[in-house]
């Protein structure tokens, strides 16, 4: 039998191999790996929710939402994310990628087909693999081939009920280019499919209020499923989707992330609440106003807080990562199998958290390096 290290090995030979890195707030290292976008994970008035939330109603759920795990804070941030989307529903799960693991294969099953773009995240790829519905994956952004695996799919489903669904995602996780929604709507309408979008990246950052990029392009009310997390922008942890009555009242009953795992804490819900009051208020604005302004400090043409630097190799990418922590700055490689093989980068993420000195320090930190190659 092959023994651990056999693999350990391999992936070291490939420069693939990772390590856990703790990450000390005391190291005077400034951070630009993180997706706390709006800086809102150290926010005092969100600290202060959630610590007062824990005091009110406890650390735990002490079960899961279907047995008895259903508590009041969970049932009011459903309630308020659904008014804040303007879709009917909402339904908060443990985390993002429990969220798509869970929600998708609710949806379809053998029979049915799922369309996903190639760059898709892996907890999107999972839930359409874990659903058995047949997969066809669309060059990145790609709207011909979009339509053509539609047309595919129809005759595939004709006569069967079968469900067409079409997976994307606004803001794209490691590209931070936007996906052409309105375009996408169009498509999915023309050949009768379902659309569902994940707005990790977008939500509280984009759009009206913080909504996602679907309502600053004014298609939400066309996209079926707006998932999202608020583990990014939020500053918190945990998933959520958000879609018709009909549709969540089925994913309540058919997600085994949902149903087979305990409630996320009460007390993390009511923060979630407070976080959603923050973002689509005044503070939210502000915080927006000086993400975008360090954003483009940083790169004028960014279309999203997530800046990558394609490298290539991963060894590449990985001596370049250990340089800027030299100089000061924690910046992640990141490589296969998080984005394809040959196009290992540097993924900065800029917040609103960061001074100008500090954008402006990892700009000379990576151009020194540029010169050095
Ligand atoms: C981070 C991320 C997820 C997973 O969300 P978690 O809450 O971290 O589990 C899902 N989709 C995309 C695009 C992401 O970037």
């Amino acid at each position: 039998m092959r023994s651990p290290k056999h693999d350990l090995d391999e992936l070291d030979a490939q420069n693939l191999r990772r390590q856990l890195r703790v990450i000390d707030s005391e190291s005077g290292v400034v951070n630009f790996a993180s997706n706390d976008y709006l800086g809102l994970a150290n926010d005092p008035a969100l600290k202060a929710a959630f610590t007062d939330a824990i005091e009110k109603v406890g650390a735990g759920s002490g079960a899961s939402r279907l047995i008895c795990g259903t508590h009041r804070p969970h049932a009011e941030f459903e309630e308020q994310l659904a008014e804040f989307k303007n879709t009917e529903s909402a339904l908060l799960f443990g985390s993002g990628y429990a969220t798509a693991t869970g929600a998708i294969p609710a949806i379809v099953g053998k029979g049915d087909v799922v369309i996903l773009d190639k760059l898709c995240h892996a907890s999107l790829i999972d839930g359409a693999k874990l659903s058995g519905a047949t997969m066809r994956v669309f060059p990145h952004n790609d709207l011909g081939k979009l339509e053509s695996h539609l047309r595919w799919a129809n005759e595939q489903v004709a006569g069967k009920k079968g469900r067409i669904l079409v997976l994307t995602e606004s803001v794209f996780s490691m590209d931070g280019d936007r996906a052409p929604l309105q375009e996408i709507v169009r498509l999915k309408q023309e050949h009768d499919a379902r659309l569902f979008v994940d707005e990790a990246h977008a939500f509280g950052i984009l759009g009206p209020r913080g909504r996602g990029l679907a309502a600053e392009l004014d298609c939400d009310g066309d996209v079926d499923f707006q998932m999202g997390t608020l583990s990014k922008a939020a500053g918190l942890s945990g998933g959520y989707l958000c879609a018709s009555r009909d549709w969540i009242d089925l994913i309540v009953n058919r997600a085994r992330s949902f149903i087979y795992s305990t409630a996320p804490p009460p007390a993390l819900a009511a923060a979630a609440g407070e976080c959603l009051r923050l973002i689509g208020g005044k503070r939210g604005e502000e915080m927006r106003g000086r993400l975008f302004e360090n954003i483009s400090q940083f790169q004028a043409d960014a279309e999203s807080a997530i800046i990558p630097v394609v490298l290539g190799e991963n060894e590449t990418a990985l001596a370049a990562a250990d340089a800027l922590l030299e100089s000061g700055y924690f910046v992640p490689a990141i490589r296969f199998p998080t984005v394809p093989r040959g196009t290992a980068r540097l993924r900065v993420t800029v917040s609103a958290a960061h001074s100008a000195e500090e954008i402006a320090g990892l700009k000379s930190a990576l151009s020194r390096l540029r010169k050095n190659e």
